[in-house]
């Protein structure tokens, strides 16, 4: 192994910056739980702002704000939700929406990690027909992961949001990297994220934080959020620590995403002149360049002796640019990937 590795396995592998852990060395602490850290406090306070929401809270991860949000608008009594095939609360939560939340959850189909309203609406039950699941909750992933880092277009979001309401739905934004999507478009995040029932952001991304994650919605669900929070067994303590952390990343690291996907984009474009290489680089938007080959396996080993890191997803090889990897590191990339394939 190589003593120096180009890790774009995904964005969480970003480490914190020294200016960061001073950040974090240097927060005012007290005990989360009780509501009286006065970091944790400011940073609800500021995530609730930006989200176009009433009310943040705080949690150690994106996964538990999706299954802290699952379980408050899920009843446990057949009740459906609506999520891309690719999404991540589908694919990646180890089944939480069914344990934890009792969801039924029916998959939409899409390019990118996206449907359209229609094929929401044409999954929508016969709330009369007892046969029936309840139609109960769409969720929606902004931008897409596992669909290739693809932003939704502020009016597909809202047509989607239309049908919810037509049909009364509650609704739900995984933002894990919504503001690689305000970057990438120019949209605010209230924009997308204010037309929601709950929505949050990760803080352990691309704004390099080590943990945690903001779901914002109402204040009567926010504090009804706080109740699974706690059963989930997320409750922190002097959780300003993190906090922190996340403060420092949306202050300093989040116009510098930018970066991250004219690295992608460069990546993209560079892989497509390679022989042997499928991918389409006009539809890398944001920081996630998913990608074909004939044997996925062999070059993702091949890369990896090389010292060169990207992760394997559904056969298919994913690489993730963050502020941890630089211009040059993704041209070793690719003359990595170049002589794995030759
Ligand atoms: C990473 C991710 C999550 C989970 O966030 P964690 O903080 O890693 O638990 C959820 N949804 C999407 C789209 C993600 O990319």
């Amino acid at each position: 192994m190589p003593d120096s590795v180009v890790n774009l396995y995904s964005d969480t592998q970003t480490r914190p910056s020294a200016a960061m852990r001073e950040a974090m060395a240097s927060a005012e602490v007290a005990d989360e739980q009780r509501g009286h850290d006065p970091t944790v406090n400011a940073l609800q306070d500021e995530v609730a702002a930006l989200l176009g929401q009433e009310a943040a809270l705080f949690a150690p991860s994106g996964s538990m704000c999706n299954q802290i949000a699952i379980r408050l608008h899920i009843r446990p009594l057949g009740d459906e939700m609506y999520a891309h095939r690719l999404a991540h609360t589908v694919n990646a939560e180890a089944g939480g929406a069914a344990t934890i939340a009792g969801a039924m959850v029916m998959a939409l189909e899409g390019e990118g990690g996206m449907f359209d309203g229609a094929a929401l609406r044409a999954r929508m039950r016969d709330p009369l027909d007892t046969h029936e699941p309840r139609s109960r909750l769409v969720t929606v992933e902004q931008p897409t992961n596992l669909g290739g880092g693809r932003v939704w277009p502020l009016a597909q979001i809202e047509e989607v949001l239309d049908v919810a309401r037509e049909f009364g739905l509650r609704s739900h934004l995984d933002g894990a990297r919504l503001l690689n999507a305000t970057v990438a478009s120019g949209e605010s995040a209230a924009a997308y994220a204010g037309g929601f029932d709950t929505a949050w952001i990760d803080f352990s991304k691309g704004l390099g934080a080590p943990v945690g994650a903001c779901l914002a919605g109402s204040a009567e669900l926010i504090e009804e959020a706080r109740r699974y929070k706690q059963m989930l067994g997320g409750s922190m303590r002097q959780g300003g620590i993190v906090a922190a952390a996340a403060r420092y990343g949306l202050q300093h690291n989040v116009e510098r995403l930018a970066e991250d996907h004219a690295n992608a984009r460069f990546l993209a474009e560079g892989l497509a002149g390679i022989e042997g290489v499928e991918i389409d680089p006009t539809t890398v938007e944001t920081n996630i360049v998913i990608f074909d080959v004939a044997d996925p396996v062999a070059l993702h080993d091949k890369l990896a002796a090389a010292g060169v890191e990207m992760s394997l997803l559904e056969g298919r090889v994913r690489a993730v640019t963050h502020l941890d990897v630089d211009r040059a590191g993704v041209e070793r990339a690719l003359a990595a990937v170049k002589d794995a394939i030759a």
